[in-house]
């Protein structure tokens, strides 16, 4: 059995019984919605016309939510609804970066995750969805598609329906008839900043909405008249967690590096104690930012009680896990006995990499960003710890009055992990877009509203200057120089882990 919607547009007036429904069936607080009903219109006057379309969960069959979901809050029922459990959910939001569709929001009662549910409450007792029942012109119809005698079969046998965003791979069950072409492709509508009867501000955070701006939007397109807000679900914690989480993972990278090529035979102090106590240090603050970002902070041991194996969320918790481990005893033989196993350096790096580039795969779930699918993101990860764990390093040297050896090879290490990291943002940037929402993100930073922060804060402050720095450094061997690259560097990092969060998430997603 696979209970499916088929929403008629044709038959739609647009009169939000669906919404006020639903509301009242599963309480649903006042800014945040299950269901609603978008309106476009199109046309200049005389000539206009107005079209809905109503949104909600598509109940997809290969559903990406369940998918990233690490705790399983989110689950299939035997009969095709996509459900949850919110007593499960530890409000961490990837559910809302991998629904293509925005049908998820975070309940500001209960802190949790919420969308529609197909009134799964109301279908075991052998009743229609609120939505159903209250339409007034019958413009929502239920059924079983594997029934081919249900209405839903035989509406969708017809061929002339259409789903959201087939190209993604998530088999929505839910089929328009009728619907308007641009209500299925949302970033190319033109952004208004205003709506009927509401500012309209989509990334609620006072600025206007982005991913285009009426000199982009395609000729003719269609004007957004009435939405409901989605704001983006990560800030500036994200960012800041996978700028802590490169520092922590790269330390020991570099250290490694050092220990391996001898260079740093003379900073025992420095590669044996400061290094992994570098690296623990930035991981706890990486793992205090990850729980600090839970809507229910005080469920995050259900990573551990309760995983879903299909999430990187849950396989990225445990690799750090054994990633402090492996730092905790690093520290220890460095501390205790002087010295460090050759064994330990080779698990710790594979560790290390594992820490810093697990984060390319959980973005890769976040499937409804465009952006994050670059298939660089996962060097580009590995070359950021390498900048991250060797500017760290460069500082702990300089400050430790390190040999020379340590800090121009430590100085070598970052100049190279600059460059490279310019050539794959720069890859990333131009590559031949995957899609033209990847296209906008990319545009964004490169061109758009962004541009500002990425050529100055990333370009020339976090990488030509460093650049021009560790040049000085390795001609003179002076540590002050490095120290001041390494710096800079550190801020350039951290500007691109922003950029890379806002611009991922500022296209429209419905
Ligand atoms: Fe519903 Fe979105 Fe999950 Fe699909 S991905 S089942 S639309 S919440």
């Amino acid at each position: 059995m696979r209970y499916g919607f088929v929403i008629d547009q044709d038959r739609c007036i647009g009169c939000h019984a669906c919404t006020v429904a639903c509301k009242d069936e599963h309480k649903v607080p006042v800014g945040v919605f299950r269901t609603w009903v978008k309106y476009i219109e199109k046309g200049s006057f005389p000539d206009t016309s107005r079209h809905f379309g109503v949104m909600r969960c598509n109940h997809c069959e290969q559903a990406p939510c369940i998918e990233i979901c690490p705790t399983s809050a989110l689950f299939k029922r035997d009969n095709g609804i996509v459900d949850f459990d919110n007593s499960r959910c530890i409000g961490c939001k990837s559910c809302m970066q991998a629904c293509p569709y925005d049908a998820l929001y975070i309940d500001p009662e209960t802190s949790t995750a919420a969308k529609c549910n197909f009134c799964a409450h109301r279908v075991e007792a052998n009743l229609e969805p609120a939505c159903v029942v209250v339409c007034p012109t019958q413009a929502i119809m239920t059924g079983d598609l594997d029934d081919p005698q249900s209405c839903v079969s035989r509406v969708v046998a017809t061929g002339k329906v259409a789903t959201r965003k087939a190209h993604k791979g998530t088999q929505p069950k839910l089929f328009y008839v009728g619907i308007e072409g641009d209500l299925l492709q949302p970033s190319m509508m033109r952004p208004e900043y205003s709506s009927m009867w509401a500012d309209h501000n989509p990334l609620g955070d006072g600025r206007p909405a982005t991913g285009g701006d009426a000199a982009d939007a395609a000729p003719g397109s269609a004007r957004i008249v009435y939405d409901v807000p989605h704001a983006a679900p990560w800030g500036a914690i994200p960012a800041a967690y996978l700028w802590t989480k490169s520092i922590a993972a790269g330390v020991l990278i570099v250290a490694a590096v050092l220990l391996g090529t001898g260079r740093g035979g003379e900073d025992e102090m420095l590669l044996g104690v400061v290094s992994p106590t570098l690296a623990l240090l930035f991981l706890s603050i990486t793992v205090v930012l990850l729980i600090a970002d839970l809507k229910q902070p005080w469920r995050f041991y259900y990573l551990i009680t309760k995983p879903n194996f299909r999430s990187w969320l849950v396989w990225g918790t445990y690799i750090l896990m054994i990633y402090g481990a492996l730092a905790t005893a690093w520290l220890a033989c460095g501390y205790f006995i002087g010295s460090i196993p050759g064994a330990l350096p080779i698990v710790a790096t594979i560790f290390a990499i594992g820490s810093a580039c697990y984060s390319a795969f959980l973005f890769a779930q976040a499937k409804a960003r465009d952006l994050w699918q670059s298939p660089v993101f996962i060097w580009h990860l590995l070359v950021q710890a390498l900048i991250g764990g060797s500017a760290i390093l460069i500082i702990a040297a300089a400050a430790l009055s390190a040999g020379p050896a340590t800090i121009l090879t430590t100085a070598r290490v970052l100049l190279a992990a600059l460059a490279v990291g310019l050539v794959m943002i720069l890859i990333e940037l131009t590559l031949p877009a995957m899609s033209e929402d990847f296209r906008r993100a990319a545009d964004l930073i490169s061109r758009g509203e962004l541009n500002f922060r990425f050529w100055v804060g990333v370009v020339l402050i976090g990488t030509i200057l460093p650049l021009i720095l560790l040049g000085v450094t390795l001609r003179t061997g002076g540590g002050a120089p490095a120290a001041g690259a390494a710096m800079l560097a550190l801020v350039g990092l951290w500007t691109f882990e922003n950029l890379w969060i806002e611009a991922g998430q500022a296209v429209p997603l419905s």
